[in-house]
């Protein structure tokens, strides 16, 4: 479970979050909708450990985050596929998901396992294993960025706009995958621009306006939701 209380921050001590306060329970997949520019990234860097709070409090399974290193927040289970993939483009698919593996390498039977299990969710990157990740197709490479945070055996996988710029096929595909993996027992944070596709498979919602939740509830009410209706889902 992950609360978030109170939490404010921001860039060169300008807050672009303020007092934010958001649960996601141990494996649900939670969605947070918002404009762009909401503070969704930002929250999620603070969730992570990229952005430091300048108030407020972040807990995971009974654990405070804010202070610990980014990759003790990763061994603590909280793994962070950042918006825009960010892969090595030159490096065999192969390398940029072992990449995600190192917090485990000291258990390399751990490791095999968890490389097997992205293999069986995404079995065209078995295929390309070898290739360099930049000449993947875009849906490829999303998959490669989502198979290299599961590399690190995450309870919470947080996924920021996984869909980003791809065709409505493949962002179909890319979102059945998040459900699996969520069905597989991992809990999920989830931003998405398609509010109906990302709340059709979350169990709850948040939505963020200008650094403030402004709503919140289960996926079905936020669904019902007329205010929802009209700002994200175009109804
Ligand atoms: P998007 O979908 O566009 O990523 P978002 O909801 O994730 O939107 P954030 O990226 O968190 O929103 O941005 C919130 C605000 O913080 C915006 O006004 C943005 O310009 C600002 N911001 C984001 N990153 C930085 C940064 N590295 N330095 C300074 N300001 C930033």
């Amino acid at each position: 479970m992950l609360t978030v209380r109170g939490l404010s921050a921001g860039y060169d001590a300008v807050d672009v979050l303020h007092a934010v306060d958001i649960t996601a329970r141990g494996g649900e997949l939670t969605v947070v909708l918002g404009a762009n520019g909401s503070g969704k990234t930002t929250m999620f860097r603070a969730i992570s450990g990229i952005v430091r709070p300048s108030a407020g409090d972040i807990e995971f399974d009974g654990r405070r985050l804010p202070g610990l290193a980014a990759d003790r927040i990763v061994k603590a289970g909280v793994a962070h596929c950042p918006e825009g993939r960010h892969l090595f483009a030159k490096m065999p698919v192969e390398k940029n998901l072992l990449l995600g593996g190192y917090v485990r390498r000291h258990d390399q039977r751990r490791v095999r396992q968890l490389l097997g299990r992205v293999y069986e969710l995404f079995p065209v990157l078995y295929d390309k294993r070898r290739n360099p990740a930049g000449t993947l197709s875009g849906g490829q490479q999303q998959m490669v960025a989502i198979g290299r945070a599961l590399m690190s055996d995450p309870s919470l996988l947080i996924l920021d706009e996984p869909s980003m710029g791809l065709a409505p096929l493949v962002t179909a595909q890319v979102l059945d995958v998040v459900a699996q993996i969520n069905r597989d027992g991992i809990g999920v944070l989830l931003a998405e621009q398609n509010a109906q596709a990302a709340l059709r498979i979350a169990h709850h919602g948040f939505v963020l306006a200008e650094g403030r939740v402004v709503l919140s509830g289960t996926a079905a009410d936020l669904l019902d939701d007329p205010d929802v209706r009209e700002a994200y889902l175009g109804l």
